[in-house]
């Protein structure tokens, strides 16, 4: 299989309802273990299958704590409970270097399947919950911009002045959108070359 892009904001993918897993098979054993790979090339801490193109109920976390790295793989994965209010900035992988303040539940409990087909319950709080909250909106084909608030919105600029290498540049959604939308037609038109 080759390496799935991750899609980018404006891609149709994104705004669609991903479909429950009924068979656990081969090709859903490779699809997770690819959104494994993308989410750790890309430094990212979680990814659901509409960010590689496909319409799986299934997401990919990881918690890194004192005891090392916890990978998550979690099929058709439901938020069965919540508690408590946190906010924070978060980002995506399909809007690269967008960040917006979005309050999510402090803590959840997320009913999921393994790859081994067990069901399993994870409790989770700080940043796991808003991850597994994040990554369960996108089966959903919600996007962290539409729960973030608007005068939030920046760009994380590479900044080696700046203190931990990054300052932020204020934006809205409107430029967000035109700035992925050239983003998408450059890669298209990039794609289109190799073939
Ligand atoms: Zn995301």
């Amino acid at each position: 299989m080759p390496k799935p892009s991750i899609r980018i904001y404006g891609d149709p993918v994104l705004r669609t309802k991903a479909k429950q897993v009924r068979e656990l098979d081969g090709r859903l054993y490779d699809l997770i273990e690819q959104m494994v790979a993308a989410m750790c090339e890309n430094e990212g801490v979680g990814l659901a299958a509409p960010q590689v193109g496909s319409l799986a109920r299934v997401i990919v976390a990881r918690s890194d704590t004192e005891e090392g790295t916890e990978v998550f793989r979690l099929i058709n994965p439901r938020i069965i409970a919540a508690e408590g209010i946190q906010e924070g900035m978060e980002g995506c992988l399909s809007l690269p270097s967008l960040r917006g303040q979005v309050q999510r539940s402090a803590q959840v409990v997320v009913e999921a399947m393994t790859p081994e087909g067990k069901d399993i319950t994870i409790e989770a709080t700080g940043l796991l919950a808003r991850v597994f909250e994040h990554e369960i909106d996108h089966l959903n084909s919600i996007l962290f911009v539409d729960r973030a608030a608007a005068d939030t919105l920046c760009w994380l600029i590479p900044d080696p002045e700046a203190e931990d290498g990054y300052r932020l540049e204020e934006t809205t959604i409107e430029e967000a959108k035109r700035r992925f939308a050239r983003l998408r037609a450059k890669r298209q038109a990039k794609e289109e070359a190799q073939q």
